[in-house]
């Protein structure tokens, strides 16, 4: 591969921050002790923020954007990682202040990869992607915390977006009865499709709560905040868990301790981005063992990277349903 690549690159002048698809070469890349030809890619939420600029996500410049990528190892100065080998990279402040996926080649700190699961292809690995592995990390707390397939509903909300979508898939096929909550109506059919047993408006879930409301899910994945994750908060049952990673409705979070010291319920933060290395395995472990990868065909679409700056828009107006692929063209 010669020193030249395409690439996206997002640039911060005086009039604001631009995204341009440009030439690129080896001293665009960023210090790392592993290079890589980048394969697949993904849209996330996030990567929606950097390429239009609308949140201050990108902190350093210029930079490639791109949370993940899947590709084969080109060059390596790291024992753990050897030419022609798989590798996924999610997170780790990579889109952010590390240049990423957005480009047909990446350098990266050998600490950040994890080696492509043996049963997983490249393509698979970015239809899951950070919002998929977010989604079973997500499951694993809610295992964790000991919630059975029979203590009750689980309650899934954005259920159409990335992590919404590839959670309902996950829990479904670990035999638990799954309620999803969405905007859009119309994916009512999709949404069964993957599993869900029960859609349900998210304008349910708008209004401000009350501290407690009727007892009605045993766990719930939240990628809303703001009044959404309250309500969901003062519906668990006693004893139950909320799984919170996300704020497409809010950051806030207007709730009281009601829940937590009447009921005994607890929320779980989850942390895609500085998971470890270990938890980051057993996540993409668990996926290739639970995950139906028929359903994930079926949630997930190809997208063109030349397309990526209008999808960018598109995840932050909440049009992009399930995962985006992104194929890096050779
Ligand atoms: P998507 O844009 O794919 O999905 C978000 C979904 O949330 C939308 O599709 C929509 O689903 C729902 N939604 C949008 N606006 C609102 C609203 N105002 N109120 C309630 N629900 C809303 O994003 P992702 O799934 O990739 O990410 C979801 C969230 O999780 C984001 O906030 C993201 O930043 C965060 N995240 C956090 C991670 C972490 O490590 N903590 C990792 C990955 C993501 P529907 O139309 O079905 O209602």
């Amino acid at each position: 591969m010669s020193d030249q690549f395409q690439g996206y690159q997002i640039n911060k002048t005086d009039d604001g921050q631009s995204c341009e698809l440009k030439q690129l070469s080896e001293a665009d890349l960023m210090e790392g002790d592993v290079t890589y030809r980048v394969e697949y890619s993904t849209l996330n939420y996030k990567d929606g923020l950097a390429l239009t600029g609308s949140s201050p996500v990108v902190r350093k410049f210029p930079l490639t954007p791109g949370i993940d990528s899947c590709g084969t190892v080109l060059s390596s100065d790291s024992g753990k990682f050897a030419v022609g080998d798989r590798v996924i990279l999610n997170g780790f402040g990579v889109g952010e202040v590390h240049s990423g996926g957005f480009a047909q080649k990446a350098r990266v700190n050998s600490d950040w990869l994890v080696k492509l699961p043996e049963g997983l292809e490249p393509r698979q690995a970015m239809a899951v992607g950070t919002a998929g592995y977010t989604a079973m990390l997500c499951v694993m707390a809610l295992e964790n915390h000991g919630i059975k397939q029979g203590d009750g509903d689980i309650l899934v909300t954005g259920a159409s977006g990335g992590v919404g979508s590839v959670a309902v898939t996950l829990l479904s096929k670990l035999g638990y009865r799954v309620v999803a909550t969405t905007g859009r109506m119309a994916e009512k059919d999709f949404l069964k499709k993957l599993g869900a047993a029960e859609i349900k408006d998210r304008a349910e879930f708008t209004d401000k709560a009350r501290p407690l409301n009727k007892e009605l899910w045993a766990g719930a994945i939240d990628v809303a905040g703001g009044n959404t994750l309250a309500n969901v908060i003062s519906q668990i049952k006693y004893g139950g868990a909320v799984a919170a990673c996300g704020l497409a409705e809010s950051m806030s979070l207007p709730t009281t301790v009601a829940p937590f010291i009447l009921r005994g319920i607890a929320l779980y933060g989850i942390d895609s981005v500085m998971a470890s290395i270990e938890k980051r395995q057993q996540a993409w472990n668990r996926i290739v063992k639970d995950l139906d990868m028929k359903l994930l065909d079926e949630l997930s679409f190809d997208l063109d990277f030349t397309d990526l700056p209008q999808a960018g828009e598109d995840i932050l107006a909440g049009k992009i349903r399930g995962r985006a692929v992104i194929k890096i063209p050779e």
